[in-house]
């Protein structure tokens, strides 16, 4: 028996409700956000009365708190926005949840995100008995399960970490961002920075580029950037000598995010327009498109994985795992494309890991610290197939 409370009615969160309600495992679903038209919208496309929906504004722990005590669920998967992630936390422990989130926390008025802030929150979790899985998307998320899958099965020491994410897809827009505008051009135009020898090395943004082959794909040009998994990984995996992260781009994409960055349009202070106090960034996303209306339209693949280099038995060896997502396919089975899919199915799968009994530890805990094996073992079945590759030449 498990009841499910899922907040936000996003791409992310359409995805992650198809599958938690076509999951047995759930007793009862829930689907909550902001404006409860759009649940009512995701329920009425999966069809009979599985999923319940409800209004709830994320950013208030009173609110918050008055749902969680009258629907009493089991967990709650949070896929409203990293602003939220504190206030849903706290909700939690107020009422006796547990907790799942796909990306960690970050203050609305600072483009900076990190786990400080959700990690002290562990002593808190511990305490009343309460588990917390910190990023359970894709990246962060399933690119951690299988550096934790690498390290158990197939390395003694993991050395270099490239974390490889390649959106090869064509939506038809000249300008349009995968998952919520205004994360995703928070995400992309802050300095890059990987882990060397023991220390953060900060680049300009997009400063170290270099083409790598994605299987199934081709060659696309990767861009260094940082990405949150990174802070985490080589602290669970002390071994590692340098992780770093790389996200493909279109030269197009880049230079409407120049000019969107030169004429500020992604400032994130509020500045007065005609007497009413406006974020750019903010703007900006409500005249950009929807990034769940993009699906329809959208061809091509995602490839997201992992490149390591190790050692085992004494011997040194390289290793890739990844998956391929087909932005077709995923519109055809839950409405939106490939990037909300590979997103909304780990969350969905985390969930049914905690229900079934495989991730249960009280405290705040990142992905990797749990057992990989379960979550991988139905990866495949839940539309998210992976690949491992040996000995073979990583580019990097
Ligand atoms: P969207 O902007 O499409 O959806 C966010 C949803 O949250 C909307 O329904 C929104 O409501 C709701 N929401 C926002 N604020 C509140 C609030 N205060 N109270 C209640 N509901 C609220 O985002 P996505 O679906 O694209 O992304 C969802 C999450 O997934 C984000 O945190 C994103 O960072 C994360 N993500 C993680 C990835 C990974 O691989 N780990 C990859 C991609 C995304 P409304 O409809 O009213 O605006």
């Amino acid at each position: 028996m498990c009841k499910v409370l899922i907040i936000g009615a996003g791409g992310v969160g359409t995805v992650a409700t198809y599958k938690v309600a076509a999951n047995p495992v759930f007793t009862d679903v829930m689907l909550a956000s902001r404006t409860k038209s759009k649940c009512d919208d995701i329920a009425k496309a999966i069809g009979g009365d599985r999923v319940k929906t409800a209004q709830v504004d994320a950013d208030s722990v009173e609110e918050l708190c008055a749902l969680m005590n009258s629907y009493k669920p089991d967990i709650c998967v949070n896929v409203a926005l990293p602003y939220q992630d504190l206030t849903i936390m706290e909700a939690c422990l107020q009422c006796g949840v547990n907790y799942l989130d796909t990306a960690n926390y970050e203050p609305k008025d600072e483009a900076h995100f990190e786990y400080s802030w959700q990690w002290a929150y562990r002593e808190r979790f511990e305490k009343a008995g309460l588990t917390a899985i910190l990023g359970c998307g894709f990246d962060p998320g399933v690119s951690a399960i299988f550096v934790a899958h690498a390290a158990k099965h197939h390395f003694d020491e993991i050395h270099y970490l490239d974390i490889v994410d390649c959106n090869a897809g064509n939506h038809g827009m000249a300008f349009a961002t995968n998952f919520n505008p205004e994360i995703n051009i928070r995400e992309v135009t802050q300095n890059g920075k990987y882990w060397e020898d023991g220390k953060w090395i900060v680049t300009k943004p997009h400063e170290i580029h270099q083409p790598l082959t994605y299987p199934g794909i081709g060659e696309r040009e990767s861009y260094l950037i940082y990405h949150e998994e990174l802070e985490s990984l080589v602290i669970n995996f002390p071994t590692i000598k340098r992780a770093r992260f790389w996200m493909t781009f279109g030269q197009e994409y880049l230079t409407h995010l120049r000019v969107i960055q030169n004429i500020g349009m992604a400032r994130i202070d509020p500045i007065m327009y005609n007497g009413v106090e406006i974020v750019p960034i903010q703007f900006l996303k409500a005249v950009l498109p929807d990034p769940k209306s993009l699906g329809a339209n959208y061809t091509g693949q995602t490839s997201i994985g992992c490149r390591i280099r190790g050692i085992k038995n004494g011997e040194e060896h390289t290793y890739y795992i990844y998956n391929n997502c087909d932005h077709e396919a995923a519109f055809k089975e839950t409405g939106t494309q490939a990037v909300s899919y590979t997103t909304g199915v780990p969350a969905a799968l985390g969930a049914a890991m905690f229900a079934k009994g495989y991730w249960r530890k009280p405290g705040v805990h990142n992905v990797e610290e749990f057992d990989p094996d379960p979550f991988l073992a139905e990866l495949g079945e839940q539309g998210l197939p992976w690949v491992e590759l040996h000995d073979i030449n990583l580019e990097l």
